[in-house]
């Protein structure tokens, strides 16, 4: 499965071009969205960088296999990426995220 660019935008909270620009650095590769716009609430409830893209409606986090994901994370600055890099939860590489 791959998120369509309406459901990164209708669903998940983008904007439109951070949307557009997620959906072609995905590339119709399988993954899934775990994250994309939050509240300020929100993000602080999750222990969130302050001030990040998610609030803005500008990131989405995505889980896949690492091989997928490290080919989304090579190509994504050709795709308007501002941001690209793994989260990790203590030593657990936890997802992608992708800002525009
Ligand atoms: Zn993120």
């Amino acid at each position: 499965m791959s998120p369509t660019e309406h459901e990164l935008h209708g669903y998940w909270g983008l904007t439109r071009q951070a949307a557009h620009q997620a959906f072609h650095a995905i590339g119709g590769r399988d993954v899934h969205v775990t994250s994309g716009f939050r509240t300020v609430q929100r993000n602080r409830a999750i222990g969130g960088v302050e001030g990040s893209y998610h609030t803005r409606r500008r990131a989405v986090d995505l889980v896949g296999l690492p091989s997928v994901l490290g080919e989304i994370l090579v190509h994504a600055h050709e795709h308007g990426a501002v941001e690209a890099l793994h989260e990790y939860r203590g030593t657990r590489r936890e997802h992608l995220h992708l800002a525009f």
